[in-house]
């Protein structure tokens, strides 16, 4: 099998017809033999997207020739050719479901009206001169901070994206809205809606990490802010950025550190379970408790 590599990006540009993209998108992959997902709206493209390097190679050249998606910071990760089943392009409300389409503006530079985009180097020049002033906010879902998130960083309680709105007007977060705050995500996208959302709710000091943790830790690894593993919405679960990494994460059964993520064996549920290697060799059915109930 040839070279084997995910690739992650999103572009915010003004798609006047997401739906001839995505018939240009369905040819483009398949023609390349590319799994993976695609989102597309009115405000932009969202994909990750695996296969053989050479493929994922033409895909980038091929989409960066649509002008709106020209400046795309394209991620890349070693692959092994099985994190996706098969191909899914859609067109939706929204690339990055904040269940706030209408709130969202952009134009051909992006987002308007969101956070301040810092590169890693700079996320450390800020906490240099700002010191404990500076908050860091976790964009994500709160089980991916299980494990792994920046020191110290506040972990919003939301179970989705779609979460954050009610999470931010409940006035749990007012105190901070005079203080540096810094937000971070997987690769950036879930920062560009969140922090034009905190500033529209009067947040006055807004950064986000410019291509998120991925790139933050290939830069810094784990010898900078960051502390644990990454979690992977495809079959990987997670990343980590070296061998130094710290386990964070504890099993829901028996607290043993683990940063492994597995889907309740309980069809009727499938909700992500986090446990141990030996506590996941038990019957995992027995692990559907109370815990998931909401999910019955
Ligand atoms: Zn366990
Ligand atoms: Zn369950």
């Amino acid at each position: 099998m040839k070279l084997q590599k995910v690739i992650l990006y999103y572009g915010f540009t003004p798609l006047a017809d997401p739906e001839a993209i995505h018939r240009w998108q369905r040819t483009l992959c398949e023609h390349l033999g590319l799994k993976g997902r695609i989102l597309l709206s009115t405000h932009g493209i969202n994909g990750t997207l695996g296969g053989d390097m050479s493929a994922l190679k033409k895909y980038v050249r091929q989409t960066k020739q649509y002008p709106g998606f020209r400046h795309i910071d394209f991620k890349w990760s070693d692959g092994v050719g099985s994190e996706f089943s098969r191909l899914r392009i859609r067109v939706r409300d929204e690339i990055v479901s904040f269940g706030a389409p209408g709130e969202l503006k952009v134009d051909e530079n992006g987002v308007i009206g969101g956070g301040i985009h810092l590169e890693p180097r700079q996320v450390h020049e800020l906490v240099a001169s700002r010191g404990d002033d500076v908050v860091f906010f976790d964009a994500r879902n709160s089980f991916e901070a299980k494990i792994g998130r920046f020191k110290n960083a506040i972990v919003p309680g939301v179970q989705n994206t779609r979460d954050f709105v009610h999470e931010l007007e409940s006035g749990k977060y007012d105190q901070l809205k005079d203080r540096p705050i810094v937000t971070y995500c997987t690769g950036g996208i879930r920062c560009e809606v969140l922090t034009s959302v905190m500033k529209n709710r009067g947040f006055s000091e807004v950064y986000q990490i410019k291509g998120g943790i991925v790139r933050y830790g290939e830069r810094y690894g784990d010898r900078g802010l960051w502390e644990g593993s990454l979690y992977l919405f495809d079959d990987r679960m997670h990343h980590e950025f070296s061998t130094e990494a710290k386990v964070i994460g504890t099993c829901e059964r028996c607290d043993a550190p683990t940063s492994q993520y597995y889907n309740c064996a309980n069809l009727a549920c499938r909700k992500l379970i986090l446990l141990c290697a030996s506590c996941e060799q038990e019957n995992l059915s027995k692990n559907c408790t109370e815990a998931h109930a909401d999910f019955r």
